[in-house]
């Protein structure tokens, strides 16, 4: 597809204009031409986009006495018909690429496996066709509790096929997590493992599934995966239920490696996420099949670098934006490795459908970065030659505290680094710069990719970018344009646009904290909250219902060049004497510190002032040797000099670890219930409840 003819290639990494912002049609149009290109569709759409959220009308109130109102009703690509799994495998196979490899696996204990998209096609239709014998139908729900394995896939693969609708369960959530999920979604099959590989050793998770499973559910069967057990002796000591129970390898003994593709309508639900959690009870939000896929091929395209490239008149060279293909060569050469465990929305889509649709190689990895070493990542990072390494914040700054001055040098060969990217929380400018020095040798794309399991794929990223083409000149700033902004999740991809606004939803002053708010959506909006649609209303719909904008939740600022900073929850915002603070900045500022190695920064109530700030760090050696005072008198200076007295904290806590959702995101709300003596609220999320009992003990002798 051609630019248009007013583009400009003023800056490499965020283009203007981007096509969301030249009017609703071309945007429509944007995508309405990404999906017919980039999928195979066995039936046309009829209809690009209908959305209905105007202001929500009352209904009335309802038995409880709630009012009720309206929902806002999002459709794409209506009248379409396609299976999503077809399109991310068998198309492949039929277009010659059988031999390409799709998943290079490694276990935790150093298993290695590597599948060809001609595998992987007959794995799944087993898969599909053992389902089936169970009885899984189209709209049925499926809940995957499995580890990062090639099963995980295969098993998401065989419900998108059928249309039954997966939700995925992170491995290592507890028995209560899991069956506040198989409750919630009322789930007829359930698959899991026998036992995991967990840091070194093996954890039998059966039973989880089993506790999961004994109160009020539509549970029928439970399918296992034998992944640690190995011998029929050993199968044969795995708690079982004769009538419910079955082992995947016997379930699919003498099934066709075969699976005709039935047809699904753009509008049928592909699957149920749950939300990380981190401001409450998770929610359940539903992705649909056309919208979902085509945004997730598109943008996985445009940000992981598949897009063919364009020249512009000054010689510089970049991806074209617009391009409704992909660049073969660069579709052969990448080697794509997205770290979140495969239950969360960043897997589904940059680990599973992502990659799989637009037919590139990727690796997955069943263990924790640590086990047996810190150097496992690195390893693995050499060993498969990985061009794009996409990973999280948390993990960067683990990495960094094992690793200050980057791995052993010489010991490891990152040259095959293209590509760096970060998800699921703001990064910190020095875990940015580590990252960016010590794994991509100040020469890779760094892409800080903003966006929630509601949006379904990356809303704000900058783009990938060559080096080598970047053109010359200076931001108003001064800094040189060739350079990226640690931290920064600039804007908006194309057919999509965001603004940051007051509550009333007028623009902010440059610089000046507000909400960000998606004011144009793209297809892969989540349609409902499963099972609650008025909290899909409540949530994000009916704040700035009249002017029909999505409210994101997280507060966000503007630079001079309109790149947006994002600035952490609204529900963590600190406003002290009428000051809108951001968490996330003071906690930069703290982890820039030589004493401390991790920030939570959280609001407590104040009388005078409104809210005050409260930072919970975990130190570093240099930290370890300092009183209490002297740690407050000092970090309280750092802040005091980094951003301004008003930002001071009211206290500094050190503690031993920080309270996180499973998906490695602060939990700040706990934090102040935790320092205020409140009752705390939801922790079904955690990935380390034992934090909360040690910082309350903290707590009580400070
Ligand atoms: P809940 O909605 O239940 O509180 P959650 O918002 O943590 O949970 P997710 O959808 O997994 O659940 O996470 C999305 C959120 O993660 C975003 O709203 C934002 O706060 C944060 N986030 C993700 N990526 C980035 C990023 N690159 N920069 C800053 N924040 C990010
Ligand atoms: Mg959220």
């Amino acid at each position: 597809m051609a630019l248009p003819a007013d583009f400009t290639f003023s800056d490499p990494f965020n283009p203007t204009p981007n096509p969301a912002l030249i009017s609703d049609e071309a945007r429509i149009q944007f995508w309405g031409d990404q999906a017919r290109a980039r999928l195979t569709w066995g039936v046309p759409f009829t209809e690009e986009n209908t959305h209905s959220f105007k202001k929500p009308v009352s209904l009335g109130l309802d038995a409880d006495g709630v009012e009720q109102f309206t929902i806002p009703k999002i459709k794409w690509f209506e009248g379409g018909k396609l299976n999503v799994a077809y399109n991310c495998v068998d198309r492949h196979v039929e277009a010659g690429r059988g031999n390409k490899t799709a998943l290079l696996f490694e276990g935790e204990p150093g298993d290695r496996e590597a599948i060809s998209y001609a595998e992987l096609q007959k794995r799944v239709a087993k898969a599909t066709h053992g389902l089936e014998k169970l009885g899984v139908a189209k709209g049925d729900r499926v809940v995957i509790y499995l580890p990062v394995i090639p099963e995980t896939i295969i098993f998401t693969l065989a419900c998108a096929r059928i249309g039954a609708i997966h939700s995925l369960v992170f491995g290592g959530f507890s028995a209560e997590a899991l069956r506040f999920r198989v409750e919630d979604t009322g789930a007829k099959v359930l698959i899991t493992t026998d036992g995991q590989n967990r840091r070194g050793s093996v954890v039998p998770v059966k039973v989880n599934a089993d506790d999961a499973c004994t109160g009020e559910n539509k549970i029928e069967h439970i399918i296992v995966v034998d992944r640690t057990a190995g011998t029929a002796e050993a199968r044969a000591s795995v708690p079982w239920a004769q009538d419910r129970d079955v082992w995947y390898h016997e379930l699919i003994a003498n099934v066709p490696d075969t699976h005709e593709a039935p047809l699904h309508d753009a509008e049928d639900p592909l699957f149920i996420i749950y939300t990380s959690g981190t401001t409450g009870k998770p929610k359940g939000l539903v992705h649909t099949m056309g919208g979902y896929l085509t945004q997730t091929a598109y943008t996985h395209a445009l940000l992981y670098d598949l897009l063919p490239d364009v020249e512009g008149e000054d010689g510089t060279r970049r991806p074209d934006e617009l391009s409704t293909v992909n660049d073969p060569a660069k579709v052969e050469s990448a080697v794509h490795w997205c770290t979140a465990d495969l239950a969360w929305v960043t897997a589904h889509t940059y680990e599973i459908y992502g990659p799989l649709v637009n037919g590139v190689t990727e690796v997955i990895y069943e263990g924790t970065p640590n086990t047996p070493t810190f150097e496992r990542h690195f390893e693995i990072l050499e060993r498969y030659k990985v061009t794009n390494y996409y990973t999280a914040p948390t993990l960067i700054r683990s990495l960094m505290g094992a690793f200050p001055q980057g791995p052993q040098a010489g010991k490891f060969d990152f040259s095959s680094i293209k590509l760096l990217g970060s998800v699921g929380e703001s990064i910190n400018p020095e875990a940015w710069h580590w990252l960016y020095t010590h794994i991509g040798g100040n020469n890779a794309s760094f892409i800080d990719t903003w966006w929630q399991s509601e949006t379904g794929s990356t809303v704000c990223s900058p783009r990938p970018h060559d080096p080598q083409f970047a053109p010359a000149g200076t931001y108003p700033d001064g800094a040189p344009r060739t350079s990226l902004k640690p931290g920064c999740a600039t804007r908006a991809v194309p057919g999509i646009s965001t603004r940051v606004v007051d509550e009333k939803g007028d623009p902010v002053e440059t610089g000046t904290q507000g909400f960000i708010v998606v004011d144009k959506i793209g297809p892969s909006m989540a349609r409902t909250v499963w099972g609650n649609p008025q909290r899909y209303l409540d949530s994000y719909w009916k704040h700035y219902g009249e002017r029909g904008w999505f409210l994101a939740g997280d507060g966000a600022k503007q630079d001079a060049e309109g790149d947006t900073y994002i600035l952490g929850r609204i529900d963590d915002v600190i406003n002290i004497s009428g000051h809108r603070l951001s968490t996330i900045e003071i906690e930069s500022a703290l982890i820039t510190h030589e004493t401390v190695i991790e920030a939570g920064v959280c609001p407590i109530e104040d009388e005078l002032t409104g809210h005050q700030a409260v930072a919970f760090v975990t130190l570093s050696k240099a930290g370890n040797t300092l009183s209490t005072q002297e740690l407050k008198t000092v970090l309280s200076e750092h802040i005091r000099h980094e951003i301004g007295p008003i930002a001071k904290p009211k206290d500094v806590v050190a503690v031993a670890d920080i309270p996180k959702t499973r998906s490695g995101k602060i939990t700040r709300r706990l934090l102040s219930q935790l320092y205020e003596g409140k009752a705390l609220g939801d922790r079904s999320s955690l990935q380390n409840e034992e934090a909360l009992d040690a910082i309350a003990r903290v707590i009580a002798a400070h």
